[in-house]
């Protein structure tokens, strides 16, 4: 019979749990996650299995990153399914904290990331988030003691500020960022998928769509900013709520006017209905 999957939910636990690794010799990746898994995430397991021997994914919904007008009591949970996901991919390890492990009484310490945290995307639309993000990533680095910590580029100005923040503190650990995985008709995978109505998983691709055919529009020679004007119009008129639609340094996330100022990125954030859709594009 396999072996069942090791979930460890206290500090001792998990130092327990890894210690053999690092006295066997074997490399730790960390594929940090808030559960309702997908095939995204599978991805970074996936990603995390090529570059280490040992693999561990955490879940933890982390309050911290959430306003609260936003939906972390709604977001979706389902554990017992997300641990057989992970037996299934052969992981080693869960670390699985409740909010009382991670934020016991007393806590009060936080990590307020500038830099790409504060590029006036993201930021912008939840001034709440990479603090929150920021603090529960240090803390899972500093728990797990990965030698490498996977993160989609799905989230791309969170990719950019774990990388910052792993530099700036002198982390041990490479961050990698992990390609999107995508539907067939090109929507990001997410956990916030399911909150969409059949009409608006119909709209929902149209976003990957416009970014995509703004970045070939960039490559071949039209302006950045009368090709984002037309994209913008395409996505709101389409039924979404469009928070924003930008063209970025892909390293820095300074605004730029011309694809000679570097290599670029398109993100964008658009609401349907009560579903709040990222996405970002390389040019
Ligand atoms: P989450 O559980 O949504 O916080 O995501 C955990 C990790 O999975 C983050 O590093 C995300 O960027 C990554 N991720 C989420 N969706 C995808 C996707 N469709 N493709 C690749 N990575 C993803």
């Amino acid at each position: 019979m396999a072996k069942p999957l090791p979930v460890v939910r206290t500090v001792p636990a998990l130092r327990r749990a890894v210690e053999p690794y690092s006295a066997a010799g074997q490399r730790l990746a960390l594929v940090p996650t808030m559960g309702a898994l997908h095939r995204g995430h599978l991805a970074l397991v996936a990603q995390a299995k090529r570059r280490a021997r040992r693999v561990a994914v955490s879940i933890f919904v982390n309050p911290t990153q959430f306003a609260p007008n936003e939906d972390f009591s709604s977001y979706p949970r389902d554990f017992r399914s997300d641990l057989r996901i992970l037996a299934d991919a052969k992981v080693d390890l869960v670390w699985a904290p409740s909010a009382a492990v991670m934020y016991p009484e007393g806590f009060a310490t936080h990590i307020e990331p500038a830099g790409a945290a504060k590029a006036e995307l993201e930021d912008k639309f939840r001034p709440h988030f990479f603090g929150g993000v920021a603090t529960v990533v240090t803390k899972l680095l500093m728990q797990v003691a990965p030698d490498f910590a996977l993160f989609g580029q799905k989230d791309y100005q969170q990719l950019r500020m774990v990388t910052q923040l792993a530099k700036d503190l002198d982390l041990p650990v490479t961050i990698v960022g992990v390609p999107t995985v995508r539907e067939k008709d090109g929507l990001a995978l997410s956990s916030r998928n399911a909150y969409l109505t059949a009409a608006e998983r119909a709209v929902a691709p149209l976003l990957y769509r416009v970014l995509k055919s703004s970045a070939k529009r960039i490559r071949q020679g039209e302006p950045i900013a009368a090709v984002l004007d037309v994209a913008r119009v395409e996505i709101d008129v389409s039924g979404f709520t469009l928070d924003y639609l930008e063209a970025r340094h892909a390293l820095t996330l300074a605004p730029v006017a011309a694809r000679k100022e570097g290599p670029i990125r398109l993100l964008a954030a658009a609401k349907l209905g009560r579903t709040r859709l990222i996405d970002n594009v390389a040019v």
